[in-house]
């Protein structure tokens, strides 16, 4: 290519993780003669986090190996995706297109993992420009970036005021017996009522609060408002739901949260088995010991506990076996078109056995289609949740739902 004009990467830090160390030394020769800047090199994914964990400056890429012992390049995608540590990812595998596809439709349903391309090996200097040219690059080859999907994060201020103006609501999305096609239960998802931009996702906010002083607040107003829902679901002859609530790591961390949260449900007259917390595996492991010990307390005291977003963290099945949860929800990642692609069946099958040998509820996410809905029941999942049952919706919207669904929801379940 043309190097009269800099390209975007032209001196910016790459990471590449490969355990061989010849492919490691021809990858790094690669982009020396692209002109990156610094060029750290991981043996695996568990060396690469602690690099990115304990560097200071941001890393423009990192660039992949599929198949490695320690942590192999499908977790450390997860785990980029999860903990935003890398501003553009390019995966290489040596063998199986078809592992690569599970990297490509990971990341085109999330937009902060900034999947560049996925290559196979050995790489050669012009696909990877090519896919480096989609980095927003500026340089006379490259084609303009794609504008960012990621929506913008509201500012702390902001949402300290929208707390104090009672902005925030729940949506609720149903989860559906497989057997069956009954409503077993809700997840509360929350939402944010902007005077102006209108109803936001949690795109829009949960990052900012994540890790600040405000969260404990928000959760507990939200909380607030699914009690009274379930109190007002009760009175209008509803049949009993059990209602899924995310709690974030410091949540699940702090004691005096948890003794808040608790004191709020035993004054409300809600029953402590009608409510789920859903926490994921990295809050869990953010502070182990609190966590267990809160998640020991709230087991007691009868709440059932969801491990959330199952299979896209790194030690799930031991983790999973240490900690008291009560329902298992597999990650959309492994759910979403897993019908199409065999290669999934595997994750899946792996985790509902898990759930199944720990005696707990198995409830797969993002069920959007009815062959995904088949095989996940021939597999033998408990429950679905997903845009093929219902997207989230406000409170009242839900008597309604299950009466015009039901009949739909029982030929789902009894198709062949
Ligand atoms: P999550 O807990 O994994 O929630 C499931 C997300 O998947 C929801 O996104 C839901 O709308 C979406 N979803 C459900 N079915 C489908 C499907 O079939 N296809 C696809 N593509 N997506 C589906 P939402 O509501 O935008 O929430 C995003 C995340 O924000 C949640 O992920 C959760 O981690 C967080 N969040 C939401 N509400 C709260 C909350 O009250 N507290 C905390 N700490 N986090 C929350
Ligand atoms: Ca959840
Ligand atoms: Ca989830």
């Amino acid at each position: 290519m043309d190097h009269s004009a800099p390209s975007s990467w032209t001196g910016r830090r790459v990471l590449v993780v490969e355990d061989s160390v010849v492919q490691r030394g021809y990858l790094v020769g690669l982009l020396r003669q692209l002109e990156f800047g610094e060029i750290l090199e991981a043996g695996d994914g568990n060396e690469a986090l602690q690099i990115l964990e304990h560097g200071t400056e941001p890393v423009f890429l990192v660039l992949t190996d599929l198949e490695m012992p320690g942590m192999d390049g499908i977790e450390l995608t997860c785990q980029l995706r999860e903990r935003r540590l890398t501003e553009n990812l390019i995966v290489v595998s040596a063998r199986d297109p078809r592992l690569l596809e599970i990297i490509e439709s990971m990341a085109c349903e999330d937009a902060s993992i900034g999947l560049l391309g996925t290559l196979l090996k050995p790489v050669q200097l012009e696909p990877l420009t090519q896919l480096l040219c989609k980095a927003g690059g500026r340089g006379k080859d490259c084609a303009p970036a794609a504008p960012s999907t990621l929506p913008p994060q509201a500012t702390l201020e902001e949402l300290a005021r929208a707390l104090a103006n009672n902005e925030f609501l729940p949506h609720f999305q149903p989860k559906v017996a497989m057997a069956n096609g009954q409503l077993k239960g809700v997840e509360a998802l929350a939402r944010w009522q902007h005077p102006q931009r209108g109803l936001l996702s949690p795109a829009h906010f949960i990052d900012t609060l994540e890790g600040t002083p405000l969260m404990a607040d928000f959760t507990l107003a939200l909380v607030q408002q699914v009690l009274q829902r379930m109190l007002d679901w009760r009175q209008a002859g509803l049949p009993p739901l059990t209602v899924s609530v995310n709690l974030s790591a410091e949540n699940l961390a702090d004691r005096s949260f948890i003794d808040r949260l608790t004191a709020q449900v035993m004054a409300s007259g809600v029953a402590p088995s009608s409510l789920v917390w859903e926490v994921t595996e990295t809050s869990v492991m953010r502070q182990l010991s609190q966590a267990l010990t809160n998640m020991g307390r709230l087991r007691l005291m009868g709440f059932g506990l969801a491990m959330d977003d199952f299979g896209i963290g790194y030690s799930s099945m031991q983790q999973f076996a240490r900690c008291p949860f009560t329902e298992l929800k597999i990650d959309r990642a492994f759910v979403n078109g897993a019908a199409q692609w065999p290669n999934r069946h595997m994750v899946l099958k792996s985790a509902l056995d898990l759930g199944q040998s720990l005696g707990v509820a198995t409830v797969a996410e993002g069920v959007e289609t009815e062959e995904d809905w088949k095989l996940l029941r021939d597999l033998g999942c408990d429950m679905a949740q997903g845009y093929l049952l219902s997207r989230p919706m406000p409170a009242e919207a839900l008597v309604g739902w299950m009466r015009q669904d039901r009949r739909r929801l029982r030929a789902l379940a009894g198709s062949e």
